[in-house]
Formats: structure tokens, C-alpha cells, sequence
């Protein structure tokens, strides 16, 4: 079956001249300053309308948010920013869009009425009662300094296109930039008849340049029918995850190796002076760890992943809530060091390529409790996850907790490809 895939390709950049990258930092501005607009607007209505904690914030109608080519307009006669009108167009539009995002965001969490964690220490050091600014995952102004900016454009009538390694971006009539090109570092061509829909130029805090190329392409996808090769995966906290066979995928902790490096150069970074040259030299050894062990990270995991998805034909996880582990104190950094919730983003996108299935056993699935052996539930298990071996009071059986969970799992995939037709390409 031939089938449409969307999917995002990153490759590091190079803007092909001096001007090229004035006029790149140009659309961050234009990105930058839009959105700090929309911010500065929401802060005023909040304050004249007495905002209470707790509330959800209005829509952008209902706070009057003037259009985009308004603070444009704005912006050009009051404060000489003439850039605006010389730049991509979606790069302000799309400023818009993300505060828009943003403004979803934190009303999901709204009621929560949590304080960012500074602003609490500087109640208590300093007496200064926290304001809504001061709220988690409130909109806050994008700064220039300290960190990553970017800008969002999109295909029209091919005006993005690819030659020769370099990657060609729209640019505004009235620039003087006519040709806005990025050389890239293409260790991975994009997937043959891929059009690029939207692209991404991101410069982080060390003046490097990303692109992330969004491209639709089409695959002949054979359905490889009923699936032989079962794996069931059972999340682990410590070893990342454990499958049926008592594997562990022996997850090297990159996060945890880098801890004292890391916690060693921020102590340097705060003992010098904010802003001043050195302080500046020593952010950049600090973000460089940083994004160090997050590119470990993901290469780990895409290799993982590959891995898998070569060998086996389905494979099956738990509906995990990530997000609910992440809140648990105890776990939360483990949580954040391993990202199982990319893993399995991967595992899915990497299967179902190959005409495999990647499976999600319902929520109320309890692959934990489950005597894989006689099937009995054994409640005992439930939320105490300091069991790690037990033996089942109805059969007798001794088991490893993660070995039987994970042979659950697997058990729940071949039920199910039993079951159910199988749809020609993927379960999701
Ligand atoms: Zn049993």
C-alpha cells in the first residue's frame, strides 16, 4: 500500500554569506519581537483586568490582541523597527501562532497555581511576593541573550528547495537579500520524492545554525500479515526496560555520568560575573555538555530502536503515563534522563515503515499483576514497586517482576494479532 509520511529531518547549517545570516538573525528579530508584543499585551490586561491566580487566561479576542500586521505597523513608526517589513512574513505570523500555543499550554495547568522555583526563593530570601508573572509555564518575553531563537517559514509554490547541499529559503520583496541559502551538513539525504512543507532555522546559544526540514513523501508499504517475531517491553525505571526474554537494554546513563562534570562548570559559571565576558565563555562550555549528553541520548535511542524494529514484527509496550512518573519526585530523574516516551516514538515510526506493529496494550491492561503463567492477579503488586520478585499465590509460579510483565505484554500482542484483523499497515 503506498502511504503519505510525514516526517522531520535535521541537519546542522551554514548560512552561505555574511548577509545570508544578518538577514536569518533578522527573521529571529522579527519572530523575537512579535511575540514579546503579544506577551507585553497579555501583562497589561491581566493587570487592568485583575487576573486571580488560579483563572485560565482569555482568548486572544477577548484580550483585543491587535493583528499581526498591526504591531507590525506599530512597531516600524514607534520604534524605527523597519527590519520587520524586510523579512519573511511567517516569521512574525508564526510568532502568533506559538503564543497562541502557549497560552493553550498554560491553561491546561492553570489551576494548579504553581510558582516558578525562583520566584519562590526570592519570596522567601527577599519578602517579594510572587506576581502572575512569576506563574509556571506563563508566557514570558523571549530574550535575545542566553537562549536558542528561530523561525518558522513554509512551501509556497516551491519557493524552499534543496541543490547541491544547500537549502534555499523564501525571502521578503523588499529585502535587499535576494538568494537565502544554508549549506547543509547532509550526513542523511532526505527520502527520494520528499517535498519540504515547512522549515525551521534555529541558532543556538554558541551562533550555531539548525534547519529542520518537515517533508511529506510516499512509501510502498508491504504488510508483513501475521506476525512471527512477538517482543513484549516492560518500562524499567533503573535498566530502561526489560523485554520478555529477561533482556535489559542496559541504558547508559548519560545524564548521570555527566552530573558532576556538569554541576562542576556551573559552579564555575556562578561564581563569575553575569554578562561579563567571562561568565559568557563559560555558558558556552555549560550548554555545550548540555547538548552533549542530549545527542547521546538520541542516538542511543534511534539505535535501540533500529535495532528492534529489524528483528522483531510487532512490538508490544504498556500505555505507561509517562508525564505521572515524571511528577514523582523519586523518579523524576530517571524520567528525565532516559525518555522512554521519544523510545517509543521511534519503535512506532520505525516499525510501521517496515509494514510491522507496534502496540500499545490498554490502560487497563495489568501487565504488573498478571501471573503469566496461570493468569491470576495478584493486587499485592500494585503501586509497590520495592516487589521485584514474587511468587504467585494461586499457582505457585516464581517470577521476576519486569520478566513477567514484559512476557504479559508479549502474550497481550499474540491475543491480539489472534483476534483482531490486522489492518494492512500499522496498529497504533
Ligand atoms: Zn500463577
Amino acid at each position: 500500500m503506498l502511504e503519505i509520511i510525514n516526517r522531520g529531518y535535521v541537519y546542522r547549517a551554514a548560512p552561505i554569506s555574511q548577509e545570508v545570516e544578518m538577514y536569518l538573525r533578522q527573521c529571529f528579530g522579527a519572530d523575537r519581537k512579535i511575540y514579546n508584543l503579544h506577551v507585553a499585551h497579555l501583562y497589561d490586561y491581566l493587570e487592568k483586568n485583575n487576573y486571580q491566580i488560579g483563572d485560565k487566561l482569555p482568548s486572544l479576542k477577548k484580550m483585543g490582541m491587535p493583528t499581526v500586521s498591526v504591531f507590525k505597523k506599530q512597531s516600524v513608526s514607534e520604534d524605527n523597527v523597519a527590519y520587520l517589513y524586510l523579512v519573511d512574513a511567517f516569521a512574525s505570523n508564526e510568532a502568533k501562532q506559538h503564543f497562541n500555543k502557549a497560552i493553550t499550554a498554560f491553561n491546561k495547568i492553570a489551576y494548579k497555581k504553581q510558582y516558578k522555583k525562583s520566584a519562590l526563593k526570592r519570596q522567601k530570601t527577599l519578602g517579594i511576593k510572587p506576581t502572575f508573572r512569576d506563574l509556571k509555564g506563563m508566557p514570558k518575553f523571549h530574550s535575545r541573550k542566553g537562549s536558542k531563537s528561530s523561525y518558522t517559514t513554509f512551501n509556497q509554490n516551491g519557493n524552499i528547495y534543496m541543490k547541491d547541499d544547500i537549502l534555499y529559503l523564501p525571502s521578503a520583496q523588499k529585502s535587499s537579500v535576494k538568494v537565502v541559502g544554508l549549506k547543509l551538513n547532509t550526513h542523511r539525504s532526505l527520502p527520494q520524492d520528499s517535498k519540504i512543507k515547512n522549515v525551521t532555522v534555529t541558532m543556538n546559544t554558541k551562533g550555531q545554525f539548525d534547519v529542520s526540514i518537515c517533508v511529506e513523501f510516499p512509501l510502498e508499504i508491504a504488510s508483513i500479515g501475521t506476525p512471527a517475531r512477538i517482543l513484549g517491553l516492560d518500562y524499567s525505571q533503573s535498566h530502561f526496560f526489560v523485554d520478555n526474554e529477561g533482556k535489559k537494554a542496559n541504558y547508559p546513563h548519560y545524564y548521570r555520568k555527566m552530573k558532576e562534570r556538569l554541576a562542576k562548570e556551573q559552579r564555575i559559571l556562578s561564581r563569575r560575573k553575569k554578562g561579563s565576558k567571562r561568565w559568557e565563555k563559560q555558558r558556552l562550555v555549560v550548554s555545550r555538555l548540555q547538548l552533549k549528553v542530549a545527542s547521546q541520548r538520541k542516538d542511543w535511542l534511534h539505535k535501540k530502536a533500529y535495532a528492534l524494529a529489524k528483528r522483531y514484527d510487532m512490538i508490544v509496550v504498556e500505555n505507561l503515563d509517562l508525564r505521572a512518573i515524571g511528577q514523582n519526585k523519586k523518579y523524576a530523574k530517571n524520567q528525565q534522563d532516559n525518555g522512554f516516551g521519544d523510545f517509543r516514538l521511534y519503535l512506532k515510526y520505525k516499525l510501521a515503515q517496515r509494514g510491522k506493529y507496534f502496540i500499545k496494550a490498554p490502560k487497563d491492561f495489568a501487565s504488573t499483576q498478571l501471573c503469566s503463567t496461570c493468569g491470576h492477579k495478584n493486587t499485592v503488586l500494585k503501586g509497590n514497586v520495592n516487589i521485584r520478585e514474587w511468587d504467585c499465590p494461586s499457582c505457585g509460579n516464581q517470577h521476576d517482576r519486569d520478566i513477567n510483565a514484559a512476557f504479559n505484554l508479549k502474550q497481550y500482542g499474540e491475543n491480539y494479532s489472534k483476534k483482531e484483523i490486522l489492518p494492512q499497515t500499522v496498529v497504533v
